[in-house]
């Protein structure tokens, strides 16, 4: 089997063992990316010659007896959010474009110490708002399952990347479902840890109080070991949790779910949602329940308001947040001809440099957090917020796991939801309310919808730091389907 076939961990321990070099595992995958690249477009930025200069001092390093963790050499590629103090970081904005971080994020700078190898930056919405990488100021990305279809946003880039076999892993951020919801539309494995749970700390902000780094891969064995590799306190990040989690990795190696409890959200099985995503939901919960667990239905009616309250939650630590883009401090300076003052220098810059989502939203979120309305709307969200998060705890007090649909319906097509943000938003419709509750929650492949054969995706959430229960879950699922069709789920990305 070529080597871009390949599982992490299979790469992982081949180059322990010595029987490939990460050279040339890296080499393998810049030349699938030669190949498949100019269809599917995942990259905003690859470097062969760095590539290769890091997989080289791995190799010296590994020869030298250095111990590195189980992903030492595999290659990955990264969302361009993660600064990188060897390439640009530009968030897909034209306000960043240039722009080299001085330093690293905490989540590149351990998968560097653990081994792992850049392939690049993949692409994404600009700053992270979007749901199919079309708001990204530079290109779109296309899904590998159907080249007309988006690869889900906003870390799309990165989940296109390894469906199309060109990363073996990639590293996103969910704010709102940015990594479960294009997980699912490319039908890979896609987990946002429990809040607090992977250092923010050299990520672009979009919405502090809910940005959260997490692992893409093929499999949920990967997943977990990518996971592992990166997640933990880390004092420069405020709300880092400083507290001891179980493995995520043990939890993905023991696939038993005898006895667990998993709740089905009823809120998220109905009217909206795509006949062929809940017929394989559907069954993925049949499956579950043959497999041991206890499934009861959990009603939390105050789901279906999280979309509203996430709209007005996001842009408002937005806006504040993209203060800082000022045309003093980073990247793009535009009108800066000595005739004009400092703000028109930044009215211009901004005016430029920002795309019409993240406009959008900078305006929604100054509206909302503006006197006269603050408690009308950002204050009513945040209520709502705290009434989602408990709605979570008493359905935990039942059950170990709620599971859903990831999202209402399969891969869309390019530029059928761009003019109707409403549209767009709705993608994230499941995914949102355990961004607003901190809570973890994974997406893993179910299935192909049988309308038009795109992958759908099943999403287990759990309590606050039992991240491993989504992986223990995960791992069954995946184990069980895969029996049922002798092999794993994406054996090929069928339009490459
Ligand atoms: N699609 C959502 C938004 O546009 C979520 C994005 C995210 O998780 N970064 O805000």
């Amino acid at each position: 089997m070529s080597l871009i076939r390949k599982t992490a961990a299979e790469l992982g321990s081949m180059i322990a063992d010595g029987e490939v070099s990460a050279v040339e595992v890296a080499e393998a995958h810049l030349g699938r990316m030669g190949e498949v690249e100019p269809k599917v477009r995942a990259f905003l930025h690859v470097d062969h010659e760095t590539t290769i200069e890091q997989a080289r001092a791995v190799d010296t390093r590994l020869r030298a007896g250095e111990k590195l963790g189980p992903l030492a050499g595999v290659p990955i590629a990264h969302k361009d959010i993660f600064s990188t103090h060897d390439m640009p970081t530009t968030a897909a904005s034209k306000i960043l474009e240039g722009w080299r971080p001085p330093y690293d994020a905490t989540v590149t700078k351990r998968l560097r110490q653990a081994g792992l190898v850049i392939l690049g930056k993949t692409n994404l919405d600009e700053f992270a708002m979007g749901s199919s990488t079309e708001n990204s100021a530079f290109h779109p990305t296309h899904n590998p399952w159907d080249l007309s279809r988006v690869p889900g946003g906003s870390s799309g880039g990165s989940s296109a990347a390894v469906a199309a076999y060109e990363a073996p892993l990639s590293t996103g951020t969910d704010t709102g479902g940015s990594i479960r919801q294009p997980a699912a539309v490319t039908g890979i494995v896609g987990m946002k840890p429990t809040y607090g749970g992977s250092s923010r700390y050299g990520v672009i902000a979009f919405a502090s109080s809910l940005d959260t780094p997490g692992p893409f891969a093929r499999n949920v064995l990967d997943a977990a070991l990518l996971h592992e590799a990166f997640s933990g306190y880390d004092p420069m990040d405020s709300t880092s949790i400083d507290a001891p989690v179980p493995s995520v990795v043990e939890a993905a190696r023991n696939a038993d779910i005898s006895g667990m409890r998993i709740g089905v959200v009823k809120e998220f099985a109905g009217e909206g949602f795509q006949p062929g995503v809940l017929t394989r939901y559907h069954e993925a919960v049949q499956l579950l329940e043959s497999l041991g667990a206890k499934v009861v239905e959990v009603s939390c009616p105050s789901f279906t308001i999280a979309l509203p309250a996430y709209y007005l939650i996001a842009p408002s630590e937005a806006s504040s947040n993209l203060a800082r883009f000022d045309a003093m401090r980073y990247g793009l300076r535009v009108g800066d001809d000595g005739t004009r003052s400092a703000e028109e220098v930044m009215a211009l810059t901004r005016a430029a440099g920002f795309g019409p989502e993240v406009k959008r939203r900078i305006m929604l979120g100054t509206y909302a957090l503006s006197s006269g309305y603050y408690d009308a709307y950002y204050g009513q969200a945040q209520k709502v917020r705290t009434v989602i998060s408990r709605e979570f705890e008493a359905a935990y007090q039942q059950v170990d796991v709620l599971v859903s649909p990831t999202t209402p319906t399969t891969a869309f097509p390019i530029g059928e939801r761009i003019d109707d943000p409403m549209a767009m938003y709705l993608a994230d419709l499941c995914t949102i309310p355990s961004n607003l509750s901190g809570n973890a929650a994974m997406s893993v492949p179910c299935g192909l919808a049988d309308e038009d054969g795109l992958p759908v995706g099943l999403q287990i959430m759990a309590p606050v730091l039992a991240d491993d229960r989504c992986y223990r879950v995960g791992a069954a699922v995946e184990q069980a389907l895969e029996s049922r069709w002798g092999g794993p789920l994406l054996k090929e990305a069928p339009s490459l």
